[in-house]
């Protein structure tokens, strides 16, 4: 049975020479795991701008509509704007087939980026690039393929994985880290208090 429920967040690797180099992220923001409070947890790197330049290279089909649909979603409900370009952008989203990998999506860096530690730093080496892993991405439905882009926008945003104890859905962040409970038991694929309130903090 094909289940992702991990995704794999941000991987560094750099794209020029597939020399893959995980970066685990330092200093992130403090925790609280209080599912009736606002939670989140930083990578401590974020884009140059508010204004995110972004590059749709799902080839449409049945990802491109969800592509755009979730950044549309960090457009309105957030401080960011999405800016769908077709040059030179700071976030490519993508999909690809990756075959039996434990991961749905990943996000990716330049490995030559420095560690995102020591306070809020801007990413130096764009773009980034969140993807989907088509080996399971091909059977799920279109709104759980909006919550696996969503949820690699927001790695590129800079927020990592939140925990939410109590396994209960009332709250629970599109950062939450597997698409399995987030989706496919809470039905989430939209940024909600905590992951907006990242981006408050953040940009
Ligand atoms: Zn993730």
């Amino acid at each position: 049975m094909k289940n992702a429920s991990r995704c794999l967040v941000a991987t560094f690797l750099a794209l020029t020479t597939a020399l893959a180099v995980v970066v685990v992220p330092r200093s992130p923001a403090t925790a609280h795991d209080d599912p009736a409070g606002i939670d989140y947890v930083l990578f401590w790197c974020k884009m140059p701008s508010s204004t995110v330049r972004w590059s749709d290279e799902t080839g449409g089909g049945g990802y491109g509509q969800q592509a755009i649909e979730a950044a549309a979603a960090w457009d309105n409900y957030t401080p960011v704007t999405m800016q769908l370009v077709g040059t030179t952008p700071n976030l490519i989203v993508d999909q690809a087939y990756w075959g039996n990998t434990g991961w749905a999506g990943q996000t990716q860096a330049p490995a030559s980026n420095p560690s995102c530690a020591g306070g809020l730093a801007v990413w130096e080496r764009l773009p980034l690039t969140s993807m989907l892993n088509t080996y399971y991405t091909d059977a799920y439905p279109a709104d759980k393929r909006q919550s696996v882009f969503g949820h690699e926008i927001g790695h590129a945003l800079g927020i990592n994985h939140q925990s939410h104890p109590g396994n209960t859905c009332g709250g629970l962040a599109l950062m939450y880290y597997t698409v399995a409970f987030r989706y496919d038991t809470c039905s989430q694929f939209l940024p909600q208090s905590d992951d907006v309130a990242a981006i408050n903090f953040i940009y």
